[in-house]
């Protein structure tokens, strides 16, 4: 192989950078020529795509979002836009792909290589619901993200003696709300793959407040439904006076943390390494620190699960 190529796709993450400038790197350390895909799928499609030197990965690792920038594309969904992807990375001579993205774009990936055009998939969502690896690039910085939030959050709750509602990012996976839950101490954490039990709620915030407890914080995933909702039916139910705050977007940027950077090189260097052994269809990871990689086939089949252990721990700490 003499030239690959690199692409972000779906929901950007922090960390997303470091990944693409270990790929450059790990690339050009090998003697491959690497270049890089704008804009996800839609730059394979119409072909916006620019070979990368050393230097346009510098100065990206500490930053959030992605210099490739990225995209959703319905028409990389058909079979047209795939072939067309295809024709484009042939023109150029490009012999193999790196997406780094969540479980969307490793169907992209996965169709490439039903097509016989090598790809590597590296997992990049803050949600960490990708399986096949125990983190995925941009978790970290999110949950830090969300817990500098909620200390805030916090002092403002115990000035007032009110409960706290808050929202966060995770699509169907409840990863950031439990770790940010255990984090900061929630009293409640509500995340859809344990059902929920108003009553106990309400009883714990009830107890809470009789012992003196200056406030009450409540992180809901957003995998549950709407945080503010779930803040009206708390008020109802307890007569307390409930805030709510919907993190939203803010937990998608920033600077990467030490352990994402970290891992997004790691990540993209093995996604390379894959691809210079001649593998294709597979997905990168980290399973108890170390490096593993699986077949991406096998991981759409399977379902990210939670740390069932981790919740019953946040359960007993938050009695
Ligand atoms: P993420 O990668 O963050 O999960 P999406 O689910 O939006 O984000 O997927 C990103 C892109 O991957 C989509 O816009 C589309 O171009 C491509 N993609 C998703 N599903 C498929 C599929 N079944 N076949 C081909 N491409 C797909």
């Amino acid at each position: 192989m003499k030239k690959i190529g690199v692409l972000t796709s779906g929901g950007d993450s922090p960390g997303m950078n470091a990944a693409i400038r270990a790929v450059v790197r790990k690339a050009i350390f090998h003697g491959i020529e690497v270049y890089g895909v704008y804009a996800g799928f839609t730059g394979l499609i119409s072909g916006d795509i620019k070979k990368l030197e050393i230097g346009s990965v510098g100065d990206i690792i500490h930053r959030g979002g992605t210099m490739l920038h990225t995209a959703r594309c319905e028409e990389f969904k058909t079979e047209a836009g795939q072939k067309k992807a295809i024709e484009q990375l042939n023109k150029i001579g490009i012999e193999g792909l790196v997406v780094i993205g969540g479980d969307g774009s490793y169907r992209g990936a996965q169709k490439l290589t039903e097509r016989g055009y090598p790809t590597i998939g590296v997992p990049g969502t803050i949600d960490n619901d990708i399986p096949g690896t125990d983190f995925t690039i941009g978790f970290d910085t999110a949950l830090n993200t969300i817990i500098d939030a909620i200390d805030k959050i916090r002092d403002t709750a115990t000035s007032h003696e009110r409960t706290y509602v808050v929202e966060v990012m995770g699509r169907d996976a409840g990863d950031l709300a439990l770790w940010a839950g255990l984090a900061d101490g929630a009293e409640s954490i509500i995340i859809p793959e344990e059902q929920y039990d108003m009553d106990q709620i309400v009883r714990r915030l009830e107890r809470g407040h009789k012992r003196g407890k200056k406030h009450s914080i409540i992180i809901v995933a957003e995998g549950v439904g709407s945080g503010i909702d779930f803040a009206n039916k708390i008020q109802e139910a307890t007569q307390m006076e409930t805030r709510v705050t919907v993190l939203g977007h803010i937990q998608r940027g920033g600077s990467p943390t030490a352990f994402d950077r970290v891992l997004a090189s790691r990540l993209g260097a093995k996604a390379v390494e894959l691809l210079l052994e001649g593998q294709a269809g597979k997905t990168v990871g980290i399973e108890s620190n170390k490096l593993v990689y699986h077949d991406i086939n096998e991981i759409l089949k399977v379902r990210h699960i939670l740390d069932k252990e981790m919740y019953n721990l946040s359960q007993e700490l938050s009695i």
